[in-house]
């Protein structure tokens, strides 16, 4: 047991949701970009201090990792993103982000308000259960780069080792739906490309100055190479020129390439950057800014989650064949080898966030629910209930329970 004092006294669910709607609020009106999560880090940090959670903050840069040890048992993780994303919020919410160009438009204010909502209600139960409980808020994953970021700065090492891992996702199915799969996310690669040659007048340049011509070309380049292979991809945001009449010296383009397999996106990069010469720019330069293979569940966690799901949701409302092509670094905890050559196991699903009658409405009129990345996503509050029950629920299923009965009340 930690000598930090922790809460006990009894509060309800009902009590912990809407203290937890106050963070959502406060979080995605702060949203802050990859790697550069210090005001959401520090809130995370003392909401889970207040529960006498064992807090270290600036893990693999931002990130932030809680301990509850709570006697001999399994040691569970939950894991959750503090990132946001360059995208200018369309919303008209009344908490709305205040940050031009900055937008959690992924959802991952949910997923924290998951992360903290389980780690209260652990802590607050936790005469009802044993086990260890590690907490992390992972910075930097729009990026996949955190992931890698808190292993190689000894997420195995310096704290228990996990049996199993657990994260969770918003999406744009109804509140109340838990969608689980064999294939919820699938491998991805995201890339900058350079490119430059000699700045001259419009009027003279010839098709070896035309940097914005050579750009559509590496679109299709990738986007080609990408199909023959199964993969998708393309660039997705480009930045060169200055003026109407100069050519420029210069471009950069990020881009990125899904396949279900990692392998089959490292082939699609290294076609494509066998062909960057052809483009007949005087440079042009490909580097791998992050990637992560799809997630591998494991099937035998997978199975005790969908059960715990239903029993927690209903029947009917946890689905178990649910596709997605997003990527998450949640994956590269999964990958790396322990020191007794075996690896922790990864539970994975996604959950719903959107009302279930414009769901339902968008659904039969053939339109389009705003998704995430979208600068209108707007999950619905009623979903941060959603986020924590699955989550805790999913945690405790992990955990040694210590007594049948929960008498506080403090189990979803
Ligand atoms: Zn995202």
């Amino acid at each position: 047991m930690s000598a930090i004092e922790r809460p006990t006294g009894v509060r309800p669910v009902g009590v912990v949701l809407s203290l937890l709607e106050d963070l959502y609020l406060d979080l995605h009106a702060h949203p802050e970009l990859s790697g550069r999560e210090e005001r959401t880090a520090s809130v995370i940090a003392e909401r889970l201090r207040v529960l006498g959670v064992e807090v270290t903050a600036n893990v693999g840069g931002t990130g932030v990792v809680g301990v509850i040890e709570n006697g001999s048992g399994p040691t569970v993780m939950i894991r959750s993103e503090l990132d946001a994303l360059p995208v200018h919020e369309q919303t008209a919410l009344s908490y709305a982000s205040t940050v031009q160009g900055v937008m959690h438009a992924c959802g991952h204010d949910l997923h924290l308000v998951g992360l903290v909502g389980a780690a209260e209600l652990l802590v607050r139960s936790e005469r009802t259960w044993r086990g260890t409980v590690v907490i992390v808020a992972q910075p930097a994953e729009e990026t996949l780069s955190g992931a890698a970021a808190l292993l190689a700065d000894g997420l195995y090492t310096r704290w228990p080792v996990p049996d199993v891992a657990l994260a969770q996702h918003v999406v744009p199915l109804p509140v109340g739906v838990v969608a689980h799969g064999p294939s919820t996310t699938w491998s991805s690669a995201q890339f900058r490309a350079d490119l430059a040659t000699e700045p001259t007048h419009s009027a003279i340049s010839g098709p070896g100055f035309d940097l914005v011509g050579r750009l559509g070309l590496l679109d299709a380049l990738v986007r080609d190479t990408a199909v023959k292979q199964g993969a998708t991809g393309g660039l997705y945001a480009l930045h060169t020129g200055t003026c109407a009449n100069v050519t420029p010296a210069t471009a950069t383009a990020l881009g990125s390439v899904r396949a279900p397999a990692l392998a089959t996106v490292d082939a699609v990069l290294a076609d494509v950057r066998s062909q960057l010469a052809e483009l007949g720019a005087v440079r042009a330069e490909m580097t791998v800014t992050g990637s992560a293979p799809a997630v591998a569940v494991d099937s035998e966690l997978m199975s005790d989650l969908v059960s715990e799901h239903t029993r927690a949701f209903g029947r009917g409302r946890v689905w178990t064949d649910y596709i997605s092509y997003a990527a998450d670094d949640f994956s590269l905890y999964g990958t790396e080898f322990l020191p007794d050559g075996s690896r922790v196991r990864l539970g994975y699903w996604m959950f719903g966030g959107i009302d279930p009658r414009t769901w339902r409405a968008a659904r039969d009129d053939g339109s389009v629910v705003p998704a995430n990345h979208s600068d209108r996503f707007t999950p619905e509050l009623t979903s941060l209930r959603a986020a924590v029950v699955a989550m805790t629920t999913a945690a405790r299923s992990q955990l040694v329970s210590h007594r049948d009965a929960d008498p506080e009340g403090t189990t979803p």
